[in-house]
């Protein structure tokens, strides 16, 4: 069966709007024809909808073809709009590891649709079989998040396949923390799977979380149907211009991963030795979780210092941890010194 069979058939059906810039793309001496202001230049204009250049450069960067990637407004806006093109309100359902980005929830529930969180092991791994029980037959997406969100580590890539070659449906691997991880991405093997969609973001390693640019992968006609219910102008002029010029400093970005990488590892072993630090997970993400002695409690007197990280503890399989982005050398310090203080003074 074809990926696209899959997709609801309104939206296979849909007559997508179509913009001035859809029906004429080239050079012109004079532009009349989307009621623009002829003045304020180059603001004025409407940016590519499709936004071909900087489509050219991604695919140059990540090795592939154009035809292949969907530009969204940070990937959160891809995750909302596979969700919407395959899963029918108040009838389909959405399978997901648990516990995992919030986003696939939120999705879902914004477009009435149940979710099935199907819960890692002791030390958060993915067991497909496990996962694929949790299918039924008004399951229409899966979404697993390798390198995962909170808990730092890459899933076992042979169980990834085995959901991707389980599950005839579409199936997302959200790379968001890729660029940290030594455990690689599954986008060189996208042509092996017409089922596998791939999500990827310059939020993270590029350090452009505030231009708002995210990435998928996948088969040209699933690209084709996310072109189709996007907003005509998802990403902003500004967003395509700078993300152009900031993406020839791939240097700059290897520096920094480099950077994170070591701060990673030194940041863990200095976690390893605060007395209110019970686990520091191994990650693969540019973050560490973190099981303390008292969550909540630390999570406080970290803000009371002007030091804020995440409390996750309310989450599954996450009693008393929290999530510690790794900073510069001198934040990282900070940290551990407001930790190290915080045990000598509170009883834990
Ligand atoms: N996926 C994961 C796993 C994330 O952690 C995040 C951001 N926290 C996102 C996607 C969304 O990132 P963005 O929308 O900035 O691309």
């Amino acid at each position: 069966m074809e990926l696209t069979q899959w997709a609801r058939p309104n939206i296979l059906q849909l007559k997508p709007y179509s913009s001035a810039r859809d029906e004429y793309s080239g050079e012109a001496m004079v532009f009349l024809d989307a009621n623009e202001n002829p003045w304020n230049q180059p603001w004025n204009r409407y940016p590519d909808p499709l936004q071909r250049e900087l489509k050219k450069k991604v695919a140059q960067l990540k090795e592939t073809d154009p035809s292949l990637i969907f530009l969204g407004n940070g990937s959160d806006e891809p995750i909302d709009l596979l969700i919407r093109i395959f899963c029918e309100p108040g009838q389909h359902n959405l399978v997901q590891i648990e516990p995992t980005y919030g986003m696939y929830a939120v999705a879902a529930g914004v477009n009435h649709i149940a979710v099935t969180g199907v819960p890692l092991s002791g030390d958060y791994q993915l067991d497909a079989r496990r996962l694929l029980a949790a299918v039924n037959p008004a399951t229409r997406i899966i979404f697993l998040c390798s390198p995962n969100n909170p808990t730092g580590n890459a899933l076992d890539s042979a169980e990834m396949v085995k959901v991707i070659l389980g599950f005839p449906g579409p199936v997302v691997v959200d790379e968001a923390y890729v660029d940290f991880s030594r455990k690689g991405s599954l986008l060189p093997r996208l042509s092996e799977f017409p089922n596998l969609i791939v999500l990827q973001t310059f939020s993270k390693a590029w350090g452009m979380a505030g231009l708002r640019l995210g990435m998928a992968f996948a088969a040209p006609e699933i690209i084709t149907l996310m072109n189709r219910i996007k907003y005509p102008y998802n990403l902003s002029s500004l967003t395509q211009r700078t993300a152009l010029e900031l993406l020839d400093t791939e240097a700059r970005k290897e520096e920094w991963v480099h950077t994170l990488l070591t701060e990673r590892e030194g940041l863990a072993a200095a976690l390893a030795s605060v007395p209110c630090v019970e686990k520091v997970w191994p990650s693969d993400a540019n973050f560490l979780l973190v099981r303390v002695s008292d969550a909540r409690k630390i999570y406080g007197l970290l803000t009371d210092r002007g030091i804020i990280v995440r409390d996750r503890s309310r989450i599954l399989l996450c009693d008393e941890s929290l999530r510690i982005t790794v900073g510069t050398p001198g934040e990282n310090e900070i940290l551990i010194r407001a930790l190290h203080d915080i045990s000598r003074n509170e009883p834990f």
